[in-house]
């Protein structure tokens, strides 16, 4: 990579095309729309070839040029290249053809799709020269700035809302970070933040850092294109907090075409949301083109944006993509999370039990036909989200170290070699 601003040309405003230059800033200065890193995909194309991707280290900086970091990112260097799963056992109790899991409730090193976006946030907050770096989060995004900040010596502060799941809280306060609990929702906790960055320089990853940040979530779609044999997936699944992941897969889809990678191809980028938050899925449902903000109240914490900053662009992916949203209860996303974890042996958060239980609501609809080809992304670990399933696990049998009490025990409880098991 070259120059200033590597394979960057600007920042632009989603809505009226003003271009900014490649600065800590996220809204234009006439409309308040969302800025956007602008590539020169000339180059790019002329460089990233399927062979030079191949010849590189497996992680997501194979596809730096698409990447907004202008020299060699310093922050997260081994994150990405998660498997791909091909899920036959959980395709057939779904019900469809075949159906690929792409499991970063694996990615280095927080185990959660957010090291993304924050291995390329805090390599470009570095290149800028920020010493401070900082997010608003429902969780994932604090332990990630938590954990890249302490590995390159940055200071961090996190702010969360101050109800999370303990998992998550424990996974910011153990990388010594500064965590900021606020008492209220992330909505809350955000406008707060917006108001922080206003006053004090610092690199928050989700505010003034965000056209670079929402960047990183397109090297999930680049894995998932190159791992199915370079192709763009039919049908892919993407739960939505923000619905900035959902924006950037579709995105990564774009611009692989526009740069020669894979070939033009119809596919739909469906988005799943927990009823007790689901602004999105809600207007998509009612055919409005704006969602109405609402009050969180789930066991989907990391996805419990009730303001969601990129839920209008999220609403045009679906009629671009001929693509549907839906929503899970409580219930089904406990049913997901164990759905996911006896058929394919991936334990993950309630995040991940959103996106089966929405894909089988739409596999039963015919909003994916059961005789097409499907990826659900799965973005975070189960181990983090304990609590929510917790009351609702099988129990351990207890017997003494003894074979007898053992027998005994086989004789008396049939579930233990019930073919079924
Ligand atoms: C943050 C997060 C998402 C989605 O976030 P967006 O704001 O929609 O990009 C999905 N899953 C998990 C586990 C997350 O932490
Ligand atoms: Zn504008």
């Amino acid at each position: 990579m070259s120059g200033q601003q590597g394979y960057m040309k600007a920042l632009r405003c989603r809505e009226c095309g003003q271009e900014y230059p490649l600065e800590a800033r996220h809204v234009c200065e006439f409309d308040f729309g969302p800025l956007e890193v602008v590539y020169d995909y000339q180059a790019a194309k002329e460089k990233l070839t399927r062979e030079v991707v191949a010849s590189r280290p497996q992680n997501m900086w194979r596809y730096a040029e698409l990447l907004p970091v202008a020299g060699e990112p310093t922050v997260g260097r081994e994150v990405g290249f998660t498997p791909l799963i091909k899920a036959d056992r959980l395709a057939e109790r779904l019900g469809i053809r075949e159906l690929w899991i792409k499991n970063d409730a694996v990615n280095y090193p927080t185990l959660s799709f957010k090291d993304r976006v924050v291995s390329v946030a805090l390599s470009r907050a570095r290149e800028m020269g920020f010493e401070v770096v900082a997010c608003a989060s429902t969780g994932n995004l604090a332990n990630s700035v938590a954990a890249n900040a302490a590995a390159s010596g940055m200071k961090a502060f996190v702010f969360i809302p101050h109800d999370l799941e303990k998992g998550k809280v424990v996974n910011s306060l153990i990388y010594d970070a500064n965590v900021i609990g606020i008492k209220g929702h992330y909505d809350e906790v955000n406008r707060l933040c917006a108001e922080i960055a206003g006053k004090y320089s610092w690199a928050f990853v989700n505010v003034n850092m965000r056209p670079y940040y929402a960047e990183g979530s397109k090297s999930q779609g680049f894995e998932i294109m190159e791992q199915l044999g370079w192709e763009i997936p039919r049908h892919t699944v993407v739960p939505m907090a923000s619905g900035s992941l959902l924006t950037k897969i579709h995105k990564s889809y774009q611009e692989a075409v526009k740069v020669g990678l894979v070939e033009e191809a119809e596919y739909s980028v469906h988005g799943a949301q927990a009823t007790g938050c689901s602004p999105i899925s809600q207007a998509f449902k009612e055919g409005q083109d704006f969602f109405k903000p609402v009050k969180p109240d789930t066991i989907a914490k990391s996805l419990a944006i009730g303001t969601p900053a990129d839920g209008f662009y999220a609403l045009k992916v679906f009629k671009e993509t001929g693509a549907a949203s839906d929503d899970v209860s409580d219930d089904e996303i406990r049913e997901g999370i164990s759905l996911l974890a006896e058929t394919e042996g991936i334990f993950s958060e309630t995040a991940g039990g959103v996106t089966v239980g929405v894909a089988k609501k739409l596999i039963a609809s015919g909003a994916i036909p059961a005789d097409d080809s499907a990826v659900l992304c799965i973005t975070g670990n189960g181990l983090k989200t304990l609590d929510a399933v917790e009351n609702h696990v099988g129990e351990t049998r207890e017997i003494a170290p003894s074979l007898r009490e053992f027998d005994a025990l086989l004789d008396s409880d049939k579930e233990l070699t019930s073919p079924t098991k």
